[in-house]
């Protein structure tokens, strides 16, 4: 049996097996009629059960801390031609999503990012423009986000470039967002379009006509936003349970959240919020939009999932405080866990013909 054999998710699953002592901790049952949807300072979820806390198994680990902020870290490997191709990508882009990606972790647990760490690997013939384009990326998306950079390694390599960020973070205790929180009946909700980013890689591999549809679909692949303030905001509402960043695609990071939550899901593909561009694209090349909503990855928008009672008092906020839209996209269900999620169209069962990315299988 190889690597490939048991994908990326048995991988993680046997790295959990061996080193994850401390099992997730589980939320505690929300009260029943709460009656407000924000509630920055009661207490929800439990204290994580040890020193250790939280370890493998959601987008950070979460450390215990003494007083209110739990400290997160999460960290990540980007390595050329599985995860970027030298010339697909400028340097600065390829700076900003290397950090984006990992801060989007931190927003997916309701927290801040703090501090970075960055370790490069680069071969010695690389020109040093590329490596000062790729650390101003870097540093735009550090003062973007209000984040220092604190330290690092570099190393030289034979060939590929390798880029790994390990981000600190905390989270006041009463925010903590955990993939395991899903609760039957809730909304799933997802905080923007999905399925621009599938639909710009789409377009790269194809090599289609840049129209300006194509270019802003490419720049969402190329230079994703992490959902900073939105992870945030919604990490102060007691009626968010569960959260999650969609780096996969919705199909993987909701079984990832179904998984954890020993649920099952229904998605309304009708509700799936398509952009326009998505929409005109997709036309014009015969794509089918909401499979590139469902199977294309690296959106990096949040996937949450919120009490129903709460729904549209939350919603109503969110549109307030960001100026956003929190899209329900579909519920929670009690029964199908251990099954595939339901895809429904309009209340007709569909299947998705794409899956989410998987690094050892899909190659
Ligand atoms: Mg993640």
């Amino acid at each position: 049996m190889t690597l490939r054999d048991i994908g990326e998710f048995g991988l993680i699953e046997r790295i959990h097996a061996r080193f994850g002592g401390n099992p997730p901790a589980e939320p505690a049952a929300e009260p029943a009629a709460a009656p407000a949807a924000q509630t920055p300072s009661s207490k929800v979820h439990p204290a994580p059960s040890s020193s250790a806390a939280l370890g493998i198994g959601d987008d950070c680990a979460v450390i215990e801390r003494p007083g209110d902020l739990l400290e997160l870290v999460t960290t990540d490997l980007l390595i050329e031609d599985s995860h970027f191709l030298r010339d697909a990508i400028d340097p600065r882009q390829l700076g900003r999503k290397s950090l984006a990606v990992n801060l989007s972790d931190v927003a997916a647990m309701g927290g801040r990012p703090r501090a970075a760490f960055l370790s490069l690997a680069l071969p010695g013939e690389i020109e040093l423009d590329w490596v000062d384009a790729f650390l101003e990326g870097v540093d735009e998306r550090l003062s973007e986000s209000g984040v220092e950079l604190l330290g690092g390694d570099t190393t030289r390599s034979k060939g590929l470039i390798v880029i790994q960020f390990t981000i600190l973070g905390d989270v006041e205790r009463s925010h903590l967002k955990l993939r395991s929180a899903a609760q039957p009946g809730d909304i799933i909700c997802v905080t923007d379009s999905i399925g621009d980013s599938g639909g710009g890689l789409q377009a790269l591999l194809d090599g289609v006509e840049r129209t300006p549809a194509v270019e802003q679909l490419v720049r969402k692949h190329l230079d994703p936003r992490p959902h900073l303030a939105e992870g945030a905001w919604l990490g102060s509402c007691r009626g968010v349970h569960a959260m999650i960043d969609l780096s996969d695609g919705l199909e993987s990071d909701i079984r990832r959240i179904m998984e954890r939550s020993h649920c099952g899901a229904e998605i309304e593909v009708s509700q799936l919020p398509i952009s326009s561009e998505l929409q005109e694209v997709s036309a014009e090349h015969r794509w089918s939009a909401w499979e590139l909503a469902v199977g294309g990855g690296e959106d990096y928008a949040l996937l949450c999932s919120v009490a129903p009672d709460l729904y549209q008092e939350i919603a109503e906020g969110y549109r307030h405080g960001l100026g956003g839209e929190l899209h329900a996209v579909g519920r929670v269900t009690a029964d199908g866990v251990g099954n595939d999620p339901v895809y429904l169209y309009e209340g007709r069962r569909v299947d998705p013909t794409r899956r989410g990315f998987d690094h050892f299988r899909s190659e």
